[in-house]
């Protein structure tokens, strides 16, 4: 990975007092120059919003009475996979909250299936033990994504109780270890942090050689703890996702479905300021509407196949293509797991 040293002075500076338009031609720029005009998709399947975690600012909360909770079969996981596939998909993200339902063995049985349809696997599953990631690696799983949300350690452990920041960390370790392609990111706009905050994270997701990385505005939700928080804008999101494209000029960055969410040419912009990744949802049914991590989600009543055709027509309308390869980093896969 590559990664362009920025005193940490000068990170705030760029967050808070560089020109908008510099900045994201810079970003977009070097966007160009080492990832290139490709957007690569990765089909997202939100395949249960049953967690064991209560974060304070998600939607799926272990103590959200009012949301109606469900669980995908294995079946059910396996054939949205591949009617994903199906549709051109070279990337398939499983993500749900920490549902301890989902054992080591039935992932991995998920996981040959999966693998089986001929696409790059990726996990967000949350905090497992280290058997499991490494069970979940051999079965096939080639990456993994999980944001550590905030470095700021106080304010992680008032939102995130009975969670410990050094364990997340020390998950994402051992991913890493495990020969993942590991995937992190934060989110921006949570209440009292601020942008020496920001730059932390940025400055950790750099330490640590993520090679994709995410940003999200927090958008507050109306049921738990924190609906009466500003959240995080559009802008903020932007700034912040420029700014890691210029500190890391080749890894992946998502235009984050948070993002277009609060605004609805969100995606595209960030496509335009420095994102090279999209994750379009190809989860079916009324199971996009009850992943609501936060309200106003988009695209809750649309098909896969729609979402696909969607983004395909916007990313070609602003002069850019959709990658055909699995579109790693460096356009690799990992190397198969050598345990
Ligand atoms: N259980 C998995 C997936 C978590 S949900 C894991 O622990 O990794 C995926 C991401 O949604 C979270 O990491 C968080 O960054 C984001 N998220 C949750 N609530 C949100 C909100 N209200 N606004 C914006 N993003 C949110």
């Amino acid at each position: 990975m590559i990664k362009h040293t920025i005193e940490k002075s000068e990170i705030i500076r760029l967050l808070k007092d560089e020109k908008e338009d510099i900045l994201y031609e810079r970003a977009d720029k070097l966007r160009e120059e080492y990832v290139g005009d490709e957007v690569h998709l990765r089909g997202l399947i939100e395949f249960s919003n049953i967690c064991r975690n209560n974060c304070m600012y998600c939607g799926i909360r272990k103590d959200n009475p009012l949301l109606k909770r469900y669980r995908m079969s294995p079946e059910e996981l396996v054939e949205t996979a591949r009617r994903a596939a199906d549709i051109g998909f070279k990337t398939i993200v499983m993500q749900s909250g920490e549902d301890m339902w989902f054992s080591q063995k039935i992932m991995c049985d998920i996981i040959t299936k999966i693998k089986k349809f001929d696409v790059a696997i990726t996990l967000s599953i949350g905090e497992r033990t280290y058997e499991d990631y490494k069970a979940f690696r051999e079965a096939g799983a080639d990456r993994y994504l999980m944001r550590i949300e905030t470095t700021d350690k106080n304010l992680y452990h008032k939102l995130d109780p009975n969670m410990s920041w050094q364990h997340r960390h020390e998950c994402l370790m051992m991913i890493k270890e495990l020969g993942y392609e590991l995937g992190s990111g934060i989110m921006v706009g949570l209440p009292e942090q601020t942008i020496e905050s920001s730059a932390d994270d940025l400055l950790y997701l750099q330490d640590i050689e993520f090679v994709m990385a995410g940003i999200g505005p927090f958008i507050p939700h109306a049921q738990p703890p924190l609906k009466d928080a500003a959240g995080g804008t559009l802008e903020l999101a932007l700034r912040t996702m420029a700014v890691m494209r210029i500190m890391m000029p080749d890894i992946n960055i998502p235009a984050t479905t948070a993002m277009e969410s609060l605004h609805p040419k969100g995606r595209i912009r960030a496509l335009q300021c420095g994102a090279n990744v999209v994750m379009p949802n190809v989860t079916e049914g009324e199971y996009r509407r009850l992943y609501e991590l936060y309200p106003g989600k988009i695209c809750v009543n649309d098909t896969p196949t729609q979402c696909r055709s969607c983004i395909g027509i916007k990313i070609a309308s602003i002069g850019r293509t959709v990658g055909l390869s699995y579109g790693g980093h460096n356009g690799r896969l990992p190397q198969k797991a050598k345990l």
